[in-house]
């Protein structure tokens, strides 16, 4: 059901699921009731309330949602979200980068996931959640990478490496096969660690390169396999609603 997972201190614990735990989106034509049901089996996995983990309406934007808020929608429609009460949070990918972020604020930890596509990096999607985190007093932001297509899979028109390449220089890169591609994983890397935020790619067992690995989804490789997840909650937001 994971590709990995830990806990990463102050009683939060991060996550990216693999195919095992089965395609988790709404929006993909697969049976709705299926979907459900897969999203409450990973919520009793997670240790979480059902129906307590935030999905988000990703349209390759910037906005944030704050999931804190009791008049937000039930999905909001946003390519990130953050939380200061270790509300349990989602992003969707099938080659995009899924960040989570965990930060120590002055009530505990803030948490934060990011949808960084092609479009979302370049036009500032981690930038945005960073300063979202920071503005609830976020300190010493960590920034975990997961599962995405990788430079040499990642093939674009010489065009659009262009553009992008001259957005962010770090995405610059060639297929296995010689032609134009973008590193969104190093552009990803590129963007946090020049804000300040550490970040960390977790080493699986399973390689990375959703395209390369055929236990993660991949859009490039197979348009059909849905959606995994990048994840982070507070195990102590489940006492609390216990209490
Ligand atoms: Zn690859």
């Amino acid at each position: 059901m994971f590709w990995w997972q830990d806990e990463v201190g102050q009683g939060v614990r991060v996550a990216f699921t693999d195919r095992g735990a089965g395609n988790l989106a709404l929006h993909t034509g697969d049976d709705a009731t299926a979907v459900r049901n897969r999203r409450a089996a990973l919520e009793r996995s997670m240790g979480v309330p059902g129906g307590s983990l935030v999905f988000l309406e990703q349209v390759h934007g910037t906005d944030v949602a704050d999931a804190d808020r009791q008049d937000r929608p039930a999905v909001p429609t946003a390519d990130a979200a953050v939380s200061t009460r270790g509300v349990p949070l989602a992003v969707m990918v099938a080659d995009c980068v899924p960040v989570v972020l965990v930060g120590a604020g002055p009530q505990g930890p803030v948490t934060g996931v990011a949808h960084a596509g092609r479009r979302g990096l370049l036009d500032g999607v981690l930038e945005r959640t960073v300063e979202q985190l920071l503005a609830r007093g976020a300190r010493r932001l960590t920034a975990w990478i997961g599962p995405s297509i990788c430079g040499s899979c990642y093939e674009v028109p010489a065009a659009l490496h262009e553009q992008s390449v001259a957005r962010i220089p770090a995405v610059a890169a060639t297929t296995s096969w010689g032609t134009p591609a973008l590193d969104l994983r190093a552009g990803a890397r590129d963007r946090l660690s020049s804000l300040g935020v550490g970040v960390v790619e977790p080493a699986a067992p399973e390689p990375s390169c959703t395209r390369e690995n055929e236990q993660l989804s991949s859009h490039r490789r197979d348009p059909g396999s849905g959606r995994i997840v990048g994840l982070v909650w507070g195990t102590g937001a489940r006492r609390e609603v216990a209490a």
